[in-house]
């Protein structure tokens, strides 16, 4: 009998379906790719064929322009891709995330994509798929990564705020996904005052809008005073925290968003005063919870820390392997 999953290639460059003649999140242009999200480490740009949800060729297209090939696909709505059954099911990563669901010849391969467990107001809630070989993500694939309930931490921003009324809180956050959800936690937690945001995460803010997520009352830093600002929350990518863009608002106090920010190290590299440990990404026990809920025989694991979740998958008895696909950057959490 053939190897499970003989029919799935790992090249450093991405995942090769060979039956669909397809790539998953290929590192580099590819005649035909099937795309988990938008984040830039999955969705490269140039593609001759593009199969994706209509949320991720949104992004895609807001961030290199019209992409010719790209076919739309709904979640739950399934396709032929040359001799591969093939759906996409929600991840609950960001707008638009999906595992992909592989069918060929009796068995069922799920590539999960970046994705977590835990409630997003932005997207769909991860759907599990019971499936031969789950090919799971363990960006957090360490027992000591277990984030904290997000509504505590959320709680902690607002405390913070409100705490001096004359500085603002800047908050780094992801510019695709993480600030987006960041103001619709917010807006969970009652905060209806106007947000501030800075000018990289106009566009994807109001692509998130257009797809009928409401943020409430946003408002650009570039037209207001530091005067306006102060007791208000300001979201910005991370690269802009220590940047000279940050000394036009009032005395911010530093906060990041990112399941990083369990590491304190990590949180003093870039001065951050206010870790928020807020990740779009499982942590160990929901990656865990997750591979025992799908039952499958075989793990395969990409980029993270794949070895402690191996050895985990290998104490349960089920059979586990590292994929070593390059080009995955843990920066989108
Ligand atoms: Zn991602
Ligand atoms: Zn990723």
């Amino acid at each position: 009998m053939a190897r499970l999953g003989s029919w799935i290639e790992s090249h450093p460059e991405g995942i090769y379906v060979r039956p669909a003649d397809a790539w998953i999140d290929p590192s580099q242009a590819k005649a035909r790719a099937m795309i988990t999200h938008g984040h830039s480490d999955h969705a490269r740009g140039g593609h001759e064929a593009v199969l994706a949800t209509p949320e991720t060729l949104a992004i895609m297209e807001c961030r290199y322009g019209p992409q010719g090939g790209g076919q739309p696909i709904a979640y739950g709505e399934s396709i032929r891709v040359g001799d591969v059954d093939v759906s996409f099911v929600p991840a609950g990563h960001v707008l638009g995330s999906a595992q992909i669901v592989l069918e060929h010849k009796g068995e069922k391969v799920v590539v999960s994509g970046d994705y977590k467990r835990r409630p997003d107001p932005t997207c769909p809630c991860f759907v599990p798929v019971p499936c031969d070989i789950f090919i799971t993500e363990a960006t957090f694939g360490l027992p000591v990564f277990r984030h904290p309930a997000t509504g505590s931490e959320i709680d902690r921003l607002l405390h913070r705020l409100h705490a001096d009324p004359t500085r603002c809180v800047l908050v780094g956050a992801y510019a695709l996904g993480k600030a987006q959800r960041i103001i619709c936690e917010l807006r969970e937690r009652g905060h209806d005052q106007p947000i501030y945001f800075h000018g990289a995460i106009e566009r994807l803010n109001q692509l998130y809008q257009s797809f009928g997520i409401d943020l409430g009352e946003l408002r650009h830093t570039g037209g207001a005073s530091k005067a306006e600002m102060a007791g208000h929350i300001v979201i910005a990518p991370p690269g802009a925290l220590n940047d000279r863009w940050s000394r036009r608002l009032p005395d911010p106090v530093t906060a990041m968003a990112s399941g990083w920010m369990r590491i304190r190290q990590r949180a003093r590299q870039r001065n951050v005063e206010l870790p928020l440990i807020i990740s779009d990404h499982a942590d160990w026990d929901e990656l865990t919870t997750t591979i025992r809920e799908l039952e499958p025989t075989e793990v395969w694991i990409t980029h993270g820390r794949e070895e402690a979740l191996k050895h985990w998958c290998m104490t349960h008895q089920i059979k586990a392997c590292e994929l070593n696909l390059v080009g995955y950057e843990d920066e989108d959490d």
